[in-house]
């Protein structure tokens, strides 16, 4: 049986562990058929997400690829040019705040620590989008990961409820910048899972209950649902979706007082 994605190239930004959603989504686009490249944020992370790359159905390649550094970004795509003369699916799953902006007051949040959590978390996507425009030949999917914080307050998520607002800005311009090459872009919305960057979150665990005991569908949301739902937007029947932001997190978002 052939898979829905053969024949297409994937670049997947933001797989720290087996728990990083960028994972989940790995796999659902590996097993059906992609081949894929991951860039992975420091030499750290280098032996681990070598040997996730290496246990997917198709082997898959792992590349250096701090998006702090334009630098970086660029060897990477040259790198990515090399292996793969089009690329066919982006996710950027990728986020960061420095830890003692996220222990502040929102309004005691400072200048250096809006900026790199403005940079990291927002700007790097229209760096990404940039490099693999003119390798998109065929059209495709830009794909980043945003959380509900952007829209109503969540308790110490606020510098990135801004950045996320921003994100999610920036997949409507992108959308209609892209949208004539064939190129969409989409925003997946889970609903909070248990990752290293949630763990960064002070009160995260309360967070995860009360989801859990409040959405409408009464549970967790299962990283393998999101890289389900990034599966659909990956294929022909997603075809008419763009510049959306796409809710899977159980139906919290629908919920009013
Ligand atoms: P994670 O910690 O597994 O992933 C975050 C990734 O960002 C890591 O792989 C890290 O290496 C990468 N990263 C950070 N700075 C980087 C840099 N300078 N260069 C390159 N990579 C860098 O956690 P996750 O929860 O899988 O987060 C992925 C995305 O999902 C984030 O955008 C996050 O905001 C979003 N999200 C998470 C949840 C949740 O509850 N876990 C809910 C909604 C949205």
């Amino acid at each position: 049986n052939k898979g829905l994605l053969e024949g297409k190239t994937a670049l997947i930004f933001g797989v720290a562990n087996r728990r990083s959603l960028a994972w989940g989504i790995a796999q659902a686009w590996g097993a059906e058929g992609a081949s894929l490249i991951l860039g992975y944020q420091g030499e750290r992370l280098r032996e681990n997400v070598e040997e996730l790359a290496a246990s997917l159905p198709k082997s898959a390649h792992a590349l250096c690829c701090d998006v702090a550094d334009d630098g970086q970004i660029e060897k990477f795509f040259a790198a990515v040019s090399e292996r793969s003369p089009s690329v066919d699916l982006v996710l950027h799953s990728i986020a960061f705040a420095p830890k003692e902006a996220l222990e502040h007051e929102f309004s005691e949040v400072d200048r250096d620590d809006f900026r790199v959590t403005f940079d990291i978390s927002v700007y790097s996507f229209l760096a990404i989008a940039r490099r693999a425009k003119p390798l998109m030949s065929r059209g495709g999917l830009l794909l980043t990961l945003t959380y509900y914080g952007s829209e109503k307050v969540t308790p110490h998520y606020h510098i990135m409820g801004a950045a996320k607002a921003a994100l999610e800005a920036s997949v409507r311009y992108l959308a209609y910048e892209m949208g004539p090459l064939g190129i969409r872009v989409n925003a997946l919305s889970p609903g909070p899972v248990n990752t290293l960057a949630a763990r960064g979150i002070s009160g995260f665990t309360q967070m995860l209950k009360h989801h859990q005991d409040k959405a409408p569908l009464r549970k967790p949301v299962d990283p393998a649902e999101v890289g389900a739902t990034a599966l659909f937007l990956a294929t022909e029947g997603a075809g008419a979706i763009t510049g959306q932001t796409l809710y899977v997190d159980c139906g919290y978002s629908i919920l009013g007082a």
